[in-house]
């Protein structure tokens, strides 16, 4: 060996010599001696295995020629060149290039041999390669920044995989999230094929479920050397061997409360289990993928915090007047309603009962109010005890009917810490009509609001008076119309239905009249939506039942030919299942067959193909009564739907006899109504009929039943049977 000699070293035992250099062609670090013009005397066989270059190549050069390259801090290089000549030994870490221009990152430290005199003969420079570390600590602050910077998670989970794979580009990488009940959801996984990505979604976790399946259900790193016979990949190798990976080595992503939020894997396209530089690395990754759940899972709850009032988990104002502006009328006739509602006395329990009292209270508040709200409403708390409720397609007359409705349910009791309490409150509404920011309408609900506080609490104001006025309208007509039952003020008006060809009466039809002693006629089209909002529909349904049998009774025990009677009922009594017992209880009371009666129902409760409105027809069916669709054409109903129902008779909508004569568009309708009725075997009824030339034409369409003013108007029983006996008269003078 050609190991140089200085002058201090001449003399010594070769042998001594011979080991020492043996030691230095050894190690695993790249040792250079320089001599005193700094110029290489000496490389070992490290330093030629790392960089590349022969011993000869570079004997007599010095290092800054060819070491140091593009990205080499020149600051560092300098200092480790310098440094040693000022008589101290110096360390660094630098950038240097290899022979073939690979970069390669160094420790270096540079040692000066010094004459007996002190002066510096050479220098003994020691390099380590340390390229890995400082590529691990390269990608440590490239995603640290990345996640500094508020890249959303995924993005940050496949910056850490990508750079990884840069790193060491046999690693196929995947990150994926354990949710709340134990699912894995792929978050990351650059290089797998999507669909094998999309097949993990939603697996759950479990002590055989794959590497990650199994690492995140135990806990614990889960090495696979061989996913074809390891028992851990039986019922998932299929969906991997097909791509070519042969192993999986997967790590829990730890939180630090020690859950388990996701899992790291490395898939290999060989049979093997992880490098040194793999373990580093995933080392290094799964406390930078941990820091990256936790700020995820920061922002969200910051997010939320902002959106959210954390106490009732409402809305708060922000998010409401964001949500609010989806709801807002966008086209003509649609209204919004604003609802502020601010609990009445509210300070006082808090002063008298104490915080946690009046938390619970508006706890339970938010609640109920949520409960009685129709899904697309929005239930916020805007500030202390002040909610804002904003419900779409709301008009004057159903907020007034919300509104009762909360200051009823808030007056039960809230059982709170032993103690019963009930609350009320002061509403104020806004309707929106037209298109503005839902601010406006907020603040003038607010205002209304505080006319309801000073009218006394416990009530509701409308922020327009005029709405005020049909509220208050409102709330008159549905008292009086509470008190009208039982009285005389309420009865029934039956108007005829009869044969086309003959004008034989094939049944009448009984309409609710009521005629209030102090506001005079109110016509069905008003009392009918109200008695619906004010919960009182169903009692006129079952007045009207019993009503227009005991009528039938009457006729039939006075020989008064009237072969059937048609009542309205509203969409709710079809979901009440009482309602089938309900008419037997009728039919029996008044010895009645149920072929007398039939029930008249709008298309809306067949459309909707509501289950329970379903099981009512049919058990109306089954015990006898007939079914009519009436208004048809109006709502959205198919015949060929109706071929499934128990219906007997379909009722033509008016507006399409109105029209029949000049508008061929209701002649067409008409026309397809009746045939294909008559295909399904459903008497088709025109209702609205006024003129003998409807009444031809609808006739030779093939309709054979008519109603209308023609035939005669909807009147009182007496005056019926003397519009039958005159009609009986007429048409037997006629055949005479
Ligand atoms: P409907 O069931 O379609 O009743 C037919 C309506 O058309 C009745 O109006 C009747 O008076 C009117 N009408 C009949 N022939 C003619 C005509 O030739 N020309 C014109 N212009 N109109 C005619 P009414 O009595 O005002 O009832 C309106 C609606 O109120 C009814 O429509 C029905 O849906 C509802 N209704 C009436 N009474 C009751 C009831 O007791 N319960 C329920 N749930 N609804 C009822
Ligand atoms: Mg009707
Ligand atoms: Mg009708």
């Amino acid at each position: 060996m050609d190991f140089p000699l200085n002058d201090e070293e001449k003399g010594k035992p070769l042998e001594e010599l011979r080991l020492l250099g043996l030691a230095v062609d050894a190690t695993n670090r790249g040792v250079l001696i320089l001599d005193e013009d700094r110029r290489i005397i000496y490389t070992n066989r490290a330093f030629t295995d790392l960089f590349g270059y022969a011993r000869d190549e570079v004997a007599g050069k010095r290092p800054s020629e060819f070491l140091p390259g593009t990205n080499t801090d020149a600051t560092t290089f300098e200092r480790l060149r310098r440094g040693a000549w000022d008589n101290q030994v110096v360390h660094g870490d630098t950038l240097l290039y290899s022979k073939s221009g690979r970069e390669i990152w160094v420790s270096a430290s540079v040692s000066p041999i010094k004459d007996n005199d002190g002066a510096v003969t050479n220098l003994v420079i020691v390099l380590v390669d340390i390229t890995e570390t400082k590529q691990i600590q390269n990608l440590q602050r490239i995603v640290l920044e990345a996640v500094a910077s508020g890249l959303p998670l995924r993005g940050v989970a496949d910056l850490i995989c990508r750079q990884v794979e840069t790193i060491s580009p046999e690693v196929y990488s995947s990150m994926l999230l354990v949710d709340d009940e134990g699912r894995l959801h792929p978050l990351a996984g650059p290089r797998l094929p999507k669909e094998y990505s999309a097949s993990l979604d939603g697996l759950r976790i479990g002590a055989n479920v794959g590497s990650c399946g199994t690492a995140a259900y135990l806990a614990k790193t889960v090495v696979v050397t061989d996913i074809d016979t390891d028992p851990l990949w039986e019922n998932h190798k299929s969906a991997v061997l097909p791509l070519g990976f042969q192993a999986c080595w997967s790590s829990p992503i730890k939180m630090r409360d020690s859950r388990v939020a996701g899992t790291f894997a490395f898939y290999y396209k060989e049979k093997r289990g992880p490098s040194a530089l793999h373990m580093e690395l995933v080392s290094a990754c799964l406390h930078l993928s941990m820091l990256a759940i936790e700020t995820d899972d920061a922002r969200h709850k910051i997010a939320q915090l902002s959106h959210f009032d954390s106490l009732t988990g409402l809305p708060n104002r922000q998010s409401l007047y964001d949500k609010a502006a989806d709801l807002l009328p966008v086209e003509q006739g649609k209204e919004t309603a604003f609802f502020a509602l601010d609990l009445d006395r509210f300070k006082d329990i808090n002063d008298t009962l104490g915080h946690s009292i009046g938390d619970r209270i508006l706890i339970e508040a938010a609640y109920r109010l949520q409960k009685l709200t129709h899904p697309r409403s929005i239930v916020s708390r805007t500030e202390g005890d002040v909610f804002m409720i904003v419900v779409p397609d709301c008009n004057v007359s159903r907020a007034s009917a919300l509104a009762d409705h909360i200051l009823e349910e808030l007056r039960a009791p809230i059982n709170v810490s032993g103690l019963s309490l009930s609350t009320s409150a002061s509403i104020g509404i806004s309707i929106a009509q037209e298109q503005m920011a839902p601010e406006i309408f907020a603040e003038q609900a607010v205002s209304a609001m505080q006319q309801a506080k000073l009218a006394g609490r416990a009530c509701y104001y409308f922020y327009n008076p005029e709405q005020n006025q049909i509220a208050k309208d409102r709330l008159i007509l549905g008292n009086a119309l509470r008190s009208a039952f039982g009285t005389e003020s309420i009865n029934l008006v039956y108007q005829p239905k009869v044969r086309l060809k003959n004008l034989e009466l094939v049944g009448v039809e009984a309409l609710s009249r009521w005629n209030d002693a102090l506001l005079g006629e109110i016509a069905p089209g008003k009392f009918i939506p109200l008695a619906e909002e004010i919960g009182q529909i169903e009692a006129i349904g079952y007045w009207s039942l019993r009503e227009a049998c005991r009528q039938m009774a009457l006729w039939r025990g006075e020989g008064v030919a009237v072969p059937n009677v048609s009542v309205n009922l509203s969409p709710l009594h079809f979901l009440n299942r009482s309602l089938t017992a309900f008419i037997e209880g009728v039919l029996a009371e008044f010895q009645l067959s149920a072929s007398c009666l039939t029930i008249e129902i709008t298309e809306g409760v067949m459309v909707g193909q509501n289950q329970e409105s379903l099981a009512t027809a049919m058990a109306l069916h089954d015990i006898g009564v007939a079914l009519s669709i009436d208004d048809f054409g109006t709502g959205f109903s198919s015949l060929s739907r109706l071929a499934k129902l128990p219906v007997k008779e379909l009722k033509l909508d008016d507006s399409f006899v109105r029209n029949i004569e000049e508008d061929p568009n209701a002649q067409a309708v008409a026309t397809a109504v009746i045939s294909i009725g008559h295909s399904l075997g459903i008497t088709i009824v025109s209702e609205g009929v006024e003129t003998e030339k409807q009444a031809g034409l609808l006739e030779r369409l093939g309709c054979e039943v008519a109603q209308g003013f023609l035939f005669g108007k909807p009147m009182r029983a007496h005056e019926l049977e003397a519009y039958l006996m005159h009609r009986e008269t007429r048409l037997s003078r006629d055949a005479d």
